[in-house]
């Protein structure tokens, strides 16, 4: 049973508009959540780790630099697979796929977890599953996109106040979500350049954020480094004719071109984006190059080198022409066409042991979190920051709707927002 309409309801703010913070939105607010959510994204629009680049020089050229598809491997489907499908917001990802070994040879895909179960992208890109969310979500949602939360502050009556970059105020929220790690983890610290966000201080008196604190600390992360070529006409045609659309690289072949796949990404008219994804190994050694055009090139604690970004990307287009050369033979050795761009992901999978679903709600502090480090099925996959998502919205749907639930504000007071 959804909380009733005029119950008295938590002001309610989401960090974070990848797939994990925009299912949450949608989830919550179909199971008639009343009041407005709010969510904070650092990036220029939702989509995190499953968002989509555009072009500059032509907006019709675009790729999907992170996730290029979510496989469902679990029963039941999560519930907001069918309303995205019926909405034309995904479909199914039906290409052909194949896998590298380190003689160059094309064999058939094995037991890749990222291939597994049912297949599934955004129907204009990847970005388009996120943006789909956010339909579900209706007007309850708002988006604040380009909004770095640098730094939160609990509240004298208990709850959250969210901070910009220059400490500015954002908004107050009764109870807070993180879809990222971002504020939590060293690294991410380490990346705001900010002192540790004051949760230490209030983990002291609830042992399950200091549990979850913890956990979160431990996680690993694995980078990758992506190279995105953008190409049309004639440079596109080859590419596209290729006999796969994902390539896999076995072990020996990341050993060998430093490179973990290949997407190969129809576009409109001819176009065609090729997104090669770097062995973790290769990104590890160059964690310090990011991609100028990037959101982690904006954060305060990162500094962008240009010069070993431009070697970077011509390293990874040289071990692209040269892994394909069976079939591109013409482009091994040849001045690459095209726009080339660099996109670093520091942590692109989670690695370790994901947080407990047990600590992903900490009432005493009214914070919860979801996204893909949450232990499960699906942990490091877009389909576990889905389901992670919905879940939370249930746990929190029943919470907050029970009498005298922490963080009640009167309807009538809303979200308190200045972004
Ligand atoms: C290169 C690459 C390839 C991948 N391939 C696959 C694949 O084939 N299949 C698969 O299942 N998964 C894949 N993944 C993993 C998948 O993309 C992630 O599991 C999923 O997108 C995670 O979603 P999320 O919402 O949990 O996190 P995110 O997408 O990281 O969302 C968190 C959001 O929070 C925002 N944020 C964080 N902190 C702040 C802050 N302080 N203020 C404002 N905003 C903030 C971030 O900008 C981000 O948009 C891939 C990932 C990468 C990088």
């Amino acid at each position: 049973m959804p909380p009733e309409a005029s119950a008295p309801h938590p002001r309610l703010a989401v960090i974070g508009a990848g797939l994990a913070g925009c299912a949450f939105a949608a989830q919550l607010l179909r199971r008639g959540w009343p009041a407005p959510i709010s969510l904070w994204e650092a990036g220029r629009g939702p989509g995190g780790r499953a968002s989509t680049r555009h072009s500059r020089r032509d907006p019709q050229q675009r790729a999907d630099h992170g996730a290029p598809l979510i496989n469902v491997c679990t029963e039941p489907p999560p519930a907001l697979l069918a309303p995205l499908l019926a909405g034309g917001w995904i479909e199914p990802w039906l290409e052909p796929c194949a896998r590298l070994d380190a003689s160059g040879a094309l064999q058939p895909i094995g037991a890749e977890p990222l291939l597994q179960g049912s297949r599934y992208r955004g129907r204009g890109g990847m970005e388009q599953v996120c943006r789909g969310f956010l339909a579900l979500a209706g007007a309850g949602c708002t988006l604040h996109s380009s909004q770095l939360v640098q730094r939160l502050e609990p509240l004298a009556g208990g709850g959250w106040r969210l901070l910009g970059r220059a400490g500015e105020h954002m908004a107050d929220a009764d109870w807070l979500v993180l879809s990222g790690t971002l504020l939590v983890h060293p690294r991410g610290q380490a990346l705001l350049g900010a002192a540790p966000a004051p949760l230490a201080a209030v983990a002291a008196s609830d042992p399950e954020l200091a549990a979850a604190l913890q956990t979160i600390a431990a996680l690993g992360a694995e980078p990758h480094s992506n190279l995105i070529w953008l190409l049309e006409g004639t440079a596109a045609a080859p590419w596209l004719a290729l006999p796969f659309r994902l390539l896999e690289f076995d072990a020996g072949a990341q050993r060998r071109w430093g490179l973990w796949r290949v997407s190969i990404q129809p576009g409109a008219q001819g176009r065609c984006a090729v997104v090669a994804h770097s062995s973790a190994a290769l990104a590890a050694d160059h964690l310090q190059t990011v991609g100028s055009g990037s959101a982690a090139a904006r954060l305060p604690g990162v500094r962008p080198d240009p010069e070993r970004e431009q070697a970077l990307i011509a390293h990874l287009t040289a071990a692209v022409q040269a892994a394909l050369a069976t079939w591109l033979p013409d482009a091994h050795g040849q001045p690459p066409p095209g726009e080339r761009q660099l996109m670093r992901w520091g942590a692109a999978f989670p690695r370790g042991e994901g947080l407990p679903v047990a600590l992903s709600v900490c009432a005493r502090s009214r914070l919860a979190f979801c996204g893909d480090y949450l232990a499960g099925p699906g942990f490091g996959r877009a389909e576990g920051a889905w389901r992670s998502a919905e879940l939370l919205a249930e746990r929190l749907v029943e919470l907050l709707r029970a009498p005298g639930a922490a963080g009640v504000h009167s309807a009538a007071q809303g979200t308190q927002e200045h972004g």
